[in-house]
């Protein structure tokens, strides 16, 4: 096990640095990322993913490529324009609801990333459950306008009753994202008809294979996404990606470059819009260059302990 400290380009879910540890196996290395206030429980399904991995446990794939988008965290319209420009995906998803941040914000975000994507691309917006029902609905329809159309908003409102709600009073796709991952029963979404699009993480949902199943239980397109990992955790979602029958909407795998710096010799960034399915070759330097401080490896090893009993 080796736990490494990476610097992140922009403070994005309030972290600055991202700590993870690589667990290697009879097939090569797994990312166990879990995010540090989380629980015993919380972080267990994130271990068996990387398990599955380090076992090279993963279902056939029936693609070698896959598309993604470029995400915009809640910066400024010029720093998005930049950032859009930058990744030449075909697909943006842009944060928006960020405390403490107005509406005009989002807006002027949005109008940016439309300017840089150009009239055919798609826009995609993630809330993260920051509104309330009635601010939903009115922020989808002006962030709407100002994107000049939006593929979905994904997680607009916390509750999965709440996002049922919203999805029967806006005319954009409504996204799950929380509601699956961090939900006690994720077929909620289905029951209650909630959501158009599934976003799937392999990490917080067990693994591959726990996905796929999901995927097939669920009856929605799903979107795989990133919970921030390095290339080897990336790999384990383009495994999902890949292994999925239908694949309609491009995925959110392309956060590597969130980081300053990566494990693996080459590291999965998008080229035409695009990330290579297969597990990436790790480079032994970065595992030392990367290294965490010894009080962070221990408090990982303790960590460890108590997940993986
Ligand atoms: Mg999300």
């Amino acid at each position: 096990m080796r736990v490494l400290a990476i610097p992140m380009r922009t403070r994005f879910r309030g972290i600055t640095t991202r700590e993870v540890v690589l667990v290697e196996g009879t097939a090569g290395w797994g990312e166990w990322s879990p995010f540090v206030e989380y629980d015993a429980a919380e972080a267990a399904p994130w271990l068996a993913c990387a398990r599955e991995a380090a076992a090279g446990d993963w279902p056939a794939s029936l693609r070698a490529s896959v598309p993604v988008n470029v995400t915009v965290p809640a910066v400024g319209p010029e720093q998005a324009h930049a950032i859009v420009l930058a990744g030449g995906c075909r697909t943006a998803k842009v944060k928006v609801a960020e405390p403490g941040q107005t509406l005009a914000e989002d807006q002027a975000r949005l109008e940016a990333v439309r300017d840089a994507l150009g009239a055919d691309g798609a826009i995609r917006v993630d809330a993260n459950g920051g509104w309330s029902v009635d601010e939903a609905v009115r922020a989808i329809a002006l962030l709407e306008r100002a994107a000049g159309g939006l593929e979905y908003a994904e997680q607009p409102v916390a509750s999965v009753e709440d996002l049922a709600l919203v999805r029967r009073r806006v005319g954009v796709r409504i996204a799950a994202d929380e509601s699956i991952r961090r939900a006690a029963d994720p077929y909620r979404v289905r029951d209650l008809e909630a959501a158009d699009v599934a976003v799937l993480k392999v990490q917080p949902l067990g693994g591959v294979r726990a996905c796929l199943r999901i995927a097939e239980d669920i009856g929605l397109p799903v979107v795989v996404s990133s919970a921030l990992e390095t290339s080897v955790g990336i790999a384990a979602g383009l495994a999902l990606a890949a292994a999925l029958p239908a694949l309609p909407y491009a995925c959110g795998l392309a956060t590597v470059q969130l980081l300053t710096d990566d494990v693996a010799v080459a590291p999965l960034l998008p080229v035409d819009g695009a990330l290579p399915v297969g597990a990436p070759v790790v480079d032994p330097a970065a595992l030392d260059r990367l290294a965490a401080a010894p009080d962070r490896v221990a408090w990982w090893q303790r960590r460890l302990e108590e997940v993986g009993r």
